[in-house]
Order: C-alpha cells, then sequence, then structure tokens
C-alpha cells in the first residue's frame, strides 16, 4: 500500500502545526545581559594591526608559539590551539580594515547550550542577588576538568571560536577566558577581571575593556560624535542574542567584510532549545506527536482508497 505524497503532507502539516503552538506558547524567555556583565570593545577604526594584542595574549595565557614546517614562526593568520587571539586584514583594492578576532563572550552562548557537561558555562549562571538580579560578569568559562571533548562547542559556535588540541594525548578546547586569571577571585563583579592583556597592551585603546553597559554607551558617543568615520553600527548590541564584545567598524565597511557572521536577534542556543523542547511540554512527546500524525496519514489514505473505489464504480 503506497502512501500518496498528499497524505504525507497533510500528517506532516498537523504534527508541524502542533509543535509550531506548543513552541509559541512556551517561547524560551529571552536572556538579558546581566548587569555586571563586561566585555571588550573593539574599534576597527583605531587599530594598527601591530598585533601587540596577539603577543601579549600569548603571553599572557602561556600559550606556546605557533610552529610551522620550516620550525617556530609565530605570525598566527587564524585561531589556533596555541592562538586565542588574532588581528585579521580586510582589503579591497586601495581600501582596508583590521579586525581582531577571539571569543565573543555571548549573552546567550550557544556553546554554553550544547555543552551536555556544563564545561562551558558563564560566570555567575543561576546566582541572583537578594532583589532577583541575575548577578556575575556573564564571562563564557571553560572547566577543563568536567570537558569530556565532544566538541559540540566548536559545532555550535557561530564565530568558530573554540578550538581543540588536536596534538596532545589528552586533548582540550581552547578559547579566550577574558584573562580571568588575571583577576581577583576574592572580588565579585566587574571587578574579579583585571584589565585583559590584550587591552592593556593595545597602545591605540583600540580594544578597551569594561562593563557591556558602559561600553555600549562608549560605543553610541563615538558613532554620534564622528559619524563620517564609521559605518554607523555596533555589532553585538543584538546580533545572535547580543555578545558582550562590541565592534566598531569604519565608513563603507561592513561587519560582513571583517569576517563577522550575520545573525538573526535571536540567539540560537534559544532558537534550537525552543524547538527541540516544544514537544515535551505539557505531556506531548514526539511519540504522541508521530502517532498523531500516523493516525492523520491513515485517515486521509483511507479516504482516498474510498473515492478511488467510488470513482471506479461510476
Ligand atoms: S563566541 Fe562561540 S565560544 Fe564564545 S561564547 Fe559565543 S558561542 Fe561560545
Ligand atoms: S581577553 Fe585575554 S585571553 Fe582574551 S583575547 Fe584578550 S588577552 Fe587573549
Ligand atoms: S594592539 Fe591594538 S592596535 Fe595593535 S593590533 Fe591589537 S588591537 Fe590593533
Amino acid at each position: 500500500m503506497s502512501i500518496s505524497r498528499r497524505s504525507l503532507l497533510k500528517g506532516a502539516v498537523v504534527a508541524g502545526a502542533a509543535t509550531a503552538l506548543v513552541g509559541r506558547a512556551e517561547a524560551r524567555e529571552e536572556v538579558e545581559p546581566r548587569p555586571d556583565a563586561v566585555g571588550m570593545l573593539y574599534d576597527s577604526t583605531r587599530c594598527i594591526g601591530c598585533r601587540a594584542c596577539v603577543t601579549r595574549c600569548k603571553e599572557a595565557n602561556s600559550l606556546p608559539y605557533d610552529r610551522t614546517a620550516e620550525g617556530i614562526h609565530d605570525a598566527p593568520t587564524d585561531l589556533n590551539s596555541n592562538t586565542k587571539n588574532i588581528i585579521k586584514v580586510w582589503t579591497a583594492g586601495e581600501k582596508s580594515a583590521f579586525t581582531k578576532q577571539q571569543c565573543m563572550h555571548c549573552v546567550d552562548p550557544s556553546c554554553v547550550s550544547v555543552c551536555m557537561m556544563g564545561a562551558l558555562h558563564k560566570e555567575g549562571e543561576g546566582k541572583r542577588d537578594f532583589a532577583g538580579e541575575k548577578k556575575g560578569t556573564g564571562v563564557v568559562l571553560y572547566d577543563k576538568g568536567t570537558c569530556v571533548g565532544c566538541r559540540y562547542c566548536q559545532i555550535a559556535c557561530a564565530f568558530n571560536v573554540p578550538k581543540f588540541e588536536w596534538f596532545e594525548a589528552f586533548p582540550l578546547i581552547v578559547k579566550c577566558e577574558l584573562c580571568r586569571h588575571r583577576g581577583d577571585p576574592k572580588k565579585e563583579g566587574p571587578l574579579a577581571i583585571a584589565n585583559p592583556a590584550c587591552c592593556e597592551a593595545c597602545p591605540r585603546e583600540a580594544v578597551v575593556y569594561g562593563k557591556r553597559e558602559a561600553l555600549l554607551a562608549e560605543a553610541k558617543r563615538r558613532l554620534a560624535e564622528d559619524p563620517k568615520r564609521y559605518n554607523g553600527l555596533i555589532y553585538g548590541e543584538k546580533e545572535g542574542g547580543g555578545t558582550q564584545v562590541l565592534y566598531l567598524a569604519g565608513a563603507g565597511v561592513t561587519f560582513k567584510q571583517l569576517g563577522m557572521p550575520e545573525l538573526p536577534e535571536e540567539s540560537s542556543a534559544s532558537f534550537s532549545e525552543r524547538v527541540s523542547h516544544a514537544p515535551y511540554l505539557h505531556g506531548i512527546t514526539p511519540i504522541a506527536l508521530y502517532g498523531a500524525m500516523a493516525f492523520v496519514i491513515r485517515r486521509n489514505k483511507s479516504k482516498e482508497e474510498a473515492s478511488e473505489h467510488h470513482g471506479e464504480g461510476k
């Protein structure tokens, strides 16, 4: 007995509509930046590509020099398991612009969402003050003791940030943790993190550290003060649910040209959790949905067969 495409589609539409309805009814709560969220503001128009930040990042994080086939040659061209921070250049004819790449410390990170062991987590997650406000800096930290090396985080990250130590006997994930080790563990909030090494090293203040709120205000101030200098946008204010590292780019330069992905305002963590959790809500399991789908297909099939027989009898 063959099932017509029309029957199958009807069943799929029923199951899909049920899933969508449940999903809409129970949309996952939007994750807002916490009041003490800290991050960096990178202004591409100030960057001269000196790469002092790359070198200082390696020193501060005790990362080895990159090796090429010819030997030690520390001029990495991309993030890797020895390089948590990189400066790249975009060129088109006479025009050029620098860009910095490291972890974006997403407000609602997909790497955290997919990490089944909780090895990747936001600093302060789950903590609230007496007024109910979320606590912590929201910096995305990595706990090597609980990581099982599944590399889901690598697949989930839209910015292609987490790197894997392929050549180590017990490989770990490597990514920027906003120089957490330079902070004071006894302090809380923004004070728990000292000035990250890349910000301290930059001779142009092209990358600066601070509370996300203050960095956003500073980015807006720069755009208003000198609108002809910039492309008028702040990358990370909304993209992918927002990031704690924000970017400014020069006039006539798009963030896409600087290698930043074009992302919707909803974070991919929110989207994927909403879709995957929806069928389980209100006791509706996927099996129940597939059962409903099978019932509709069978009923439509019977109707089709009846009308076919009816037609034959004419
Ligand atoms: S940029 Fe990637 S690794 Fe960093 S917090 Fe966002 S999802 Fe995670
Ligand atoms: S914050 Fe620290 S680890 Fe992150 S890019 Fe800057 S120097 Fe490197
Ligand atoms: S140190 Fe500052 S100016 Fe030099 S490459 Fe890094 S961000 Fe650009």
